[in-house]
């Protein structure tokens, strides 16, 4: 989807023609009286197609322009702006001493100027005499008379070159240009047709909708935007674009969802005071009251039959999963199914075993279903959960390609949603035998979402948030160690491991390859040195399943002192007595991974440490990520801190997600503006969920441009 490509311009009003002299908005570039073949040709090179796409083709930013002097007026230490016939010009190579440099005379009739630019051998080609030019830049007094050094230059057309003196300065728009076309000559095409073409641009937002929101007209904004009076008004333009962008972007999201909320279904699920009792009773501890919230918000949701689009977010270790399986237990005691997916064949191996332990004793039927089951193993799932004999289905997120059938699915929990694209929810409501059902889901990120992107690619789902830690978790103390003095930190984990406690050591690598260590020769190393006469054992996601199991249930049973490890246990691994934790070139890993890694300690009653020990030759971005978790524990700063670093598209595979830039808007800066557009959306597909009044024709005709085009630049 591309907001803003569909901020377009209407054609609803094509009267007249070319030849009668009216200009009009799909007007070829080419037919315009300014431009030559050659700039025709670089314009549609820049997909400048036809008058409209001018129109849009908005300036980068503006250039102060400064009032015109005559040259007899000019003053020596002063950026000034004038403008003169070249009389003369030359171009002195660069050989021996002295720069390269190319030299005008202008004359006006008023006084001589010298204009000298150095090291653009290319101008002699642009530039000669009988031209006019009107040139800026810082005068200096010579004794030959006023020169100017590399000023800024436009060439004057005909009905340009009478002598100003006064005027005031002016705000010039600098517009994205190549060398065959620059700024100059694509500002002379704008001039030259703005006014007429304004007047054909009909406004999608009624003059009512704007004046509450203090907006000026799409016309109005193009035309400060192109030709602006003050600073001001550029603000008062960028704002009305940014909103339409957002606003189209908002209400495509908005319309999408309305759509799916009254064409799909989802089981209502029942709710009452015994089932509430029933589940909780199966929790080992009382909900906090974040908790508490989270499940009365999806306790709520699932027992409207529109399907439930949630995200939970919650930082590491903040409880998320007893909330997803109050859920899923409301869908097993309404007679349906539920699904929880997991990002890893280890985390859906976890969640089984502690949903399990949870769900002991009870009538609850549930069942694991990872790659490393055998065929008929598979065979006899599937065949049970298609029959409706399987309750509860523990997986990873393949379930949702595979072609996994269930009688009644009623909630799917999809966890660690950071790992794979949003539209995978779509896939979905093939999963439960009706075309037009889908289950409820509920969506778990453990990366806190910076808030912006919350609203923008996931704007579709209503989020929950899940702040602070259970009792008793404390957030872990971080440091910081060079390489070389590693040992210091393996001696801290053997004083801890003395007292008891366990530890995590975490490499980038499963064999030694490219010089990163890796697990093997670590546990090697450890157990012949700092380690020696400790329990070291290695794990990694290349190890068969049931030898990992295996490991990782000696690891929770206090049989293993030291864990090393790839990131595999980046997520869900949970052992309350490892309390510390080593990560090997830890700037090598990514902002978001490395606070995931961290948060498999701090998870018991002990103080816990982490150790991030970093190369020699760390880059500055490396370092930048280590600092930031030095920093903080908390996973909304980090977060904001990895979009800073990583920049919006690479966050969360938001690009994978098919989302497209915005074209003007910053959501850095346009938070504001932002909310305004959603809430807008929101209030205006709920009044009018298709858009179909005859004053809504028209938005809703750029909105559908927006969506189909898919950013491509087409003819308004
Ligand atoms: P995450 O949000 O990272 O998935 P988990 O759901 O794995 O977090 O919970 C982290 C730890 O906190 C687990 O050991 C869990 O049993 C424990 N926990 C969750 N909720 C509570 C609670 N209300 N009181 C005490 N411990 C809790
Ligand atoms: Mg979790």
């Amino acid at each position: 989807m591309r907001a803003g490509s569909g901020l377009g311009v209407s054609c609803s009003v094509m009267t007249g023609s070319v030849s009668d002299g009216a200009v009009l908005l799909t007007t070829p570039v080419e037919a315009l009286g300014d431009v030559s073949a050659e700039l025709g040709a670089a314009l549609r090179g820049m997909g400048l197609r036809s008058v409209g796409h001018l129109v849009h083709h908005l300036p980068h930013r503006h250039e102060r322009e400064e009032a015109e002097t005559t040259i007899g007026d000019l003053a020596g230490d002063a950026v000034v702006s004038t403008r003169g016939e070249v009389t003369a010009c030359r171009f002195v190579g660069g050989r021996g001493r002295g720069k390269a440099r190319f030299e005008a005379v202008l004359l006006d009739g008023t006084g001589r100027l010298d204009v000298v630019w150095f090291n653009q051998p290319y101008l002699r080609h642009k530039i000669e005499p009988g031209m006019w030019l009107r040139v800026q830049g810082k005068s200096k007094m010579k004794r030959t008379g006023v020169q100017i050094v590399n000023p800024r230059w436009w060439v004057l057309k005909e009905g340009e070159r009478e002598v100003r003196g006064g005027g005031e300065a002016r705000l010039r728009p600098v517009y994205p240009a190549t060398e065959e076309a620059p700024s100059w000559m694509i500002e002379r095409v704008i001039v030259g047709v703005l006014d007429e073409a304004l007047g054909q641009i009909d406004d999608h937002l009624s003059e009512g909708y704007r004046g509450e929101r203090s907006m000026p007209s799409l016309a109005e904004a193009y035309r400060m935007m192109h030709r602006p009076a003050d600073e001001e008004e550029i603000g008062v333009a960028r704002r009305r674009l940014v909103y339409d962008e957002l606003l189209m972007m908002q209400l495509g999201v908005q319309m999408r969802r309305a759509k799916v909320a009254k064409e799909m279904h989802a089981p209502a699920l029942r709710w009452s005071e015994a089932i509430d009792a029933h589940i909780r009773a199966r929790f080992p501890f009382t909900l906090t009251e974040a908790q508490e919230t989270v499940v009365q918000e999806i306790a709520r949701d699932v027992q409207k039959s529109v399907p439930m689009h949630r995200l939970i977010q919650g930082d590491v270790g903040a409880g998320k999963t007893v909330v997803a399986l109050y859920a899923m237990l409301m869908a097993v005691a309404s007679e349906h199914q539920a699904a929880l997916m997991a990002p890893t064949e280890l985390l859906a191996e976890q969640h089984f075993a502690s949903i399990s332990a949870m769900l002991e004793g009870g009538s609850v039927r549930i069942a694991l279903l990872t790659g490393s089951l055998s065929a008929p193993e598979r065979e006899g799932i599937l065949a049970r959960l298609g029959a409706g004999e399987i309750d509860l289905l523990v997986g990873t997120h393949s379930v949702l390609t595979e072609s996994v059938r269930f009688a009644s699915l009623g909630v799917v929990v999809i966890d660690e949603q950071h790992r794979f694209g949003v539209h995978q929810r779509a896939q979905l409501r093939e999963k439960s035998g009706n075309r037009y059902s889908m289950p409820h889901t509920l969506v778990m990120t453990a990366t806190p979402i910076p808030r912006t992107l919350a609203l923008t690619a996931f704007g579709d789902l209503d989020v929950s948030v899940l702040r602070g830690l259970p009792p008793g978790r404390k957030p872990v103390a971080t440091r910081m160690l060079p390489s070389a003095r590693a040992e210091e930190a393996y001696a801290f984990v053997r004083m801890r491991v003395e007292k008891g406690q366990q530890a995590y050591v975490v490499v980038p690598a499963v064999d030694s390859d490219g010089g990163l260590k890796d697990v093997r020769s670590t546990v090697r190393k450890l157990e012949a040195g700092a380690l020696a006469g400790k329990r070291v054992a290695g794990v990694h996601g290349r190890l068969k399943r049931a030898t990992r199991e295996q490991i990782m249930e000696r690891f929770r049973g206090g049989l293993i002192d030291v864990l090393v490890a790839t990131t595999v246990i980046e997520v869900g691994v949970d052992v309350a007595n490892a309390a510390v934790m080593v990560v090997e070139h830890a700037d090598r890993f990514g902002l978001a991974q490395l606070h995931q890694i961290r948060g498999r300690i701090g998870r018991g009653t002990h103080s816990s440490a982490c150790v991030l020990i970093v190369d020699e030759g760390a880059t500055e971005i490396g370092m930048e990520r280590v600092k930031a978790l030095v920093g903080t524990t908390d996973g909304f700063v980090i977060a904001e801190k990895d979009l800073e670093l990583r920049g919006m598209g690479e966050v969360l595979g938001v690009r994978q997600a098919g989302m497209a830039p915005f074209r003007l808007a910053d959501l850095s800066r346009d938070l504001d503006l932002l909310r305004m557009a959603r809430r807008d959306a929101i209030a205006w597909i709920a009044r009018s969920p298709r858009l179909e009044a005859p004053e809504e024709a028209l938005l809703k005709r750029r909105l559908a441009k927006a969506f189909v085009d898919g950013g491509e630049k087409t003819d308004v």
